[in-house]
C-alpha cells in the first residue's frame, strides 16, 4: 500500500474511509466467547459482519478493501447489549431520598418491595413520580424537547460501548432499541421483544388476589401471555424475599412459565426469588437480567449470587434507570464487581464481558444476529484500547470512556475518537455531529449521526445542550450522582409524608 495513514499509535490505515463505507476490514484482537483472537480481523460488508479471522489473511483475500490496522493496540468487543434501561426515564437523577442513601437496616422506613416507592404507605415514602418521555412524535412541536432529551439519553449510553438497549422508550435512528413489541411504534423498535415492566399493575398486586396468596391461600391470576417468537421480558420479583407481595409476584410467573413452555422467558431482577424458584428458572431455561445498583440503592440487598452460580442461570447486567440504576453499563459493572466481593463469589471479566454481550442478547432472544462478533451477525461493535494490565477481557469491562476508539452500529461509525476521526472523514460526512472534550488530552470524540431524520435542527441543538451540560450524558465522569451501590450507606432517617 502506497499511502498509511498514521493515527497515534493505536491504528493506521491505507486510506481515508468515507463516512457511509459499505466494505472494510478492521485488524484488532477480537474478544470470542472461547478466547481473544490476536491478530485478528473481521470484514464488514454493509450492514453486516462477512469474514472473521486472521487479519493478513483477509488483507490477501481481499486486496482491493479498504482497511484499519489497529492490532496488538486495541480489542474489538460486540457492542454491549443492556437489557434493561427505561430510557424514557433516565433522563433524571436519584431522588434526594435515594442520593443521600436510604436507610435500609431501619425496618419500618426502607423498601420492602416496588409498591412501597411506587404507592407509599403510612411508613414508606413514596418517591417523586417523574414523567416518561417514551417517544418521539415527529408531528409534535411538544415533544421536540423529549426527543433531544432521549437522544442524549442514548448517546449517554453509546459512547460506553452500548449498541443496543432494551426497555420503555426511545428514538429512531441512533442506538438499538429493544422492546414494546407490537405497540405502533416499530420505526423506533428496530429488535423486538415482548418487553412488559410490570406483568401485575398495582391494581392487581393491591386488590384482593395477591392480598389473599399472602394472607395464605394460593390463587391463580389469569394473564395470557402470547407465545410466539420473542421473548417475554418481565420485572419480577422486585423486592425483598421476605416480602410477600415480591415473592408471590415470582411464584405466580414461574407458574406461567411452567404453563407456556414454549416461550422464552427472562426476569428482571428477581431479588426475591428463593431456593425452589432458581430451580424452576433453570428447569425452563429462564435468564436473569441482574441489576445489582437499583436493588442495592431500593432495598439494601440484591439476588443471592451463589444459587444463580449453583444453578447454572443465564446471567445479564442490566442499568435499570437512572433514578436508582446506573448511568451506563460501566458503571453497572463496577457495582456489580463490588457485590461479587461482598458475596465471596469469583465472576471473571470475561464473564463479566458475557453478561453485557452475548448472555444479553440470548436473554432478549435476540442471538442469532447480535451479541457476539461472527460470520453472518450484525456489525455492531466497539473498539477499545488493550490494556495489558487489564488483560483483554479487562480492558473492555474496566474500561473507561475515553479508552473507547469507535462504536459501530449495522457497519456504520457512530462514535469515533480523535484518532479515529482522521480516518473517517467524519466532518465532510457526518450530518450531525457533536465533538465530546473529554479529560484527557487524546480523548475528542465525536457523534455523528445520518440515520436519524427526526433530528430536525431544533431537536438537535436542544440535543447538542443537554449533551454538553453533561446533565443526561455525563460522560465526563459525574457519576457520584448515581444511586448507592453500597447496601451499608447510612441516609437519612427523617421523612415527611407529605406526599402521602
Ligand atoms: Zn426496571
Amino acid at each position: 500500500m502506497s499511502h498509511y495513514h498514521s493515527i497515534r499509535h493505536h491504528c493506521k490505515s491505507n486510506q481515508k474511509l468515507p463516512y457511509f463505507n459499505q466494505e472494510y476490514v478492521i485488524g484488532s484482537t477480537l474478544l470470542m466467547d472461547e478466547g481473544p483472537i490476536k491478530n485478528g480481523g473481521i470484514l464488514v460488508n454493509g450492514d453486516h459482519i462477512r469474514e472473521v479471522g486472521n487479519f493478513d489473511d483477509l488483507l490477501s483475500q481481499y486486496p482491493n478493501v479498504p482497511f484499519i490496522d489497529c492490532r496488538n493496540t486495541t480489542v474489538l468487543s460486540p457492542g454491549f447489549i443492556n437489557p434493561h434501561e427505561h430510557t424514557a426515564y433516565s433522563y433524571q437523577v436519584p431522588d434526594e431520598i435515594l442520593l443521600l442513601g436510604y436507610d435500609h437496616r431501619n425496618s419500618e422506613y426502607r423498601y420492602t418491595n416496588r409498591f412501597d416507592w411506587i404507592l407509599g404507605s403510612i411508613t414508606k415514602q413514596k418517591l417523586p413520580n417523574v414523567p416518561g418521555l417514551f417517544y418521539y412524535n415527529a408531528g409534535k412541536v411538544e415533544n421536540v424537547e423529549n426527543a433531544a432529551k432521549i437522544a442524549a439519553v442514548e448517546i449517554r449510553h453509546l459512547l460506553s460501548g452500548t449498541t443496543t438497549i432494551a426497555g420503555p422508550g426511545g428514538v429512531p435512528g441512533i442506538i438499538n432499541n429493544a422492546g414494546w413489541n407490537g405497540t405502533g411504534f416499530s420505526n423506533i423498535y428496530t429488535e423486538h421483544v415482548d418487553y412488559e415492566v410490570f406483568p401485575f399493575d398495582n391494581a392487581v398486586v393491591t386488590r384482593a388476589n395477591f392480598t389473599k396468596i399472602c394472607d395464605g391461600g394460593r390463587s391463580s391470576i389469569a394473564k395470557l401471555v402470547t407465545p410466539d417468537n420473542f421473548s417475554y421480558v418481565a420485572h419480577v420479583g422486585e423486592g425483598l424475599p421476605t416480602s410477600c407481595i415480591a415473592s408471590t409476584i415470582t411464584k405466580v410467573f414461574l407458574d406461567w412459565v411452567e404453563y407456556y413452555r414454549d416461550t422464552s422467558f427472562t426476569i428482571i431482577h428477581g431479588v426475591a426469588a428463593d431456593d425452589t424458584d432458581f430451580v424452576q428458572m433453570a428447569k425452563y431455561n429462564v435468564s436473569l437480567i441482574w441489576s445489582p445498583r437499583s436493588n442495592l440503592c431500593l432495598y439494601g440487598q440484591t439476588v443471592d449470587l451463589k444459587k444463580i452460580v449453583k444453578n447454572n442461570i443465564n446471567i445479564a447486567l442490566g442499568t435499570d434507570w437512572s433514578p436508582s440504576g446506573s448511568f451506563n453499563i460501566l458503571q453497572e459493572i463496577k457495582c456489580a464487581k463490588q457485590e461479587m466481593i461482598r458475596q465471596n463469589v469469583s465472576f471473571t471479566d470475561q464473564d463479566f464481558w458475557r453478561f453485557t454481550t452475548k448472555n444479553a442478547a440470548y436473554s432478549l432472544k435476540i442471538q442469532d444476529e447480535l451479541g457476539e462478533v461472527a460470520c453472518g451477525k450484525r456489525a455492531d461493535f466497539f473498539l477499545s484500547v488493550y490494556n495489558e494490565k487489564k488483560g483483554y477481557y479487562g480492558s473492555v469491562v474496566d474500561q473507561d470512556l475515553s479508552d473507547v476508539l469507535g462504536v459501530w452500529i449495522n457497519g456504520t461509525a457512530m462514535v469515533l475518537s480523535k484518532e479515529l476521526q482522521s480516518i473517517w472523514s467524519l466532518d465532510a460526512y457526518c450530518c450531525n455531529n457533536i465533538k465530546l472534550e473529554g479529560e484527557t488530552s487524546f480523548f475528542t470524540s465525536a457523534v455523528c449521526f445520518c440515520n436519524a431524520p427526526f433530528l430536525n435542527a431544533s431537536v438537535w441543538g436542544l440535543t447538542k445542550d443537554y449533551v454538553a451540560n453533561g446533565t443526561i450524558v455525563n460522560w465526563s465522569g459525574e457519576y457520584s450522582k448515581q444511586g448507592s451501590c453500597n447496601p451499608e450507606a447510612l441516609g437519612h432517617t427523617h421523612i415527611t409524608f407529605e406526599d402521602l
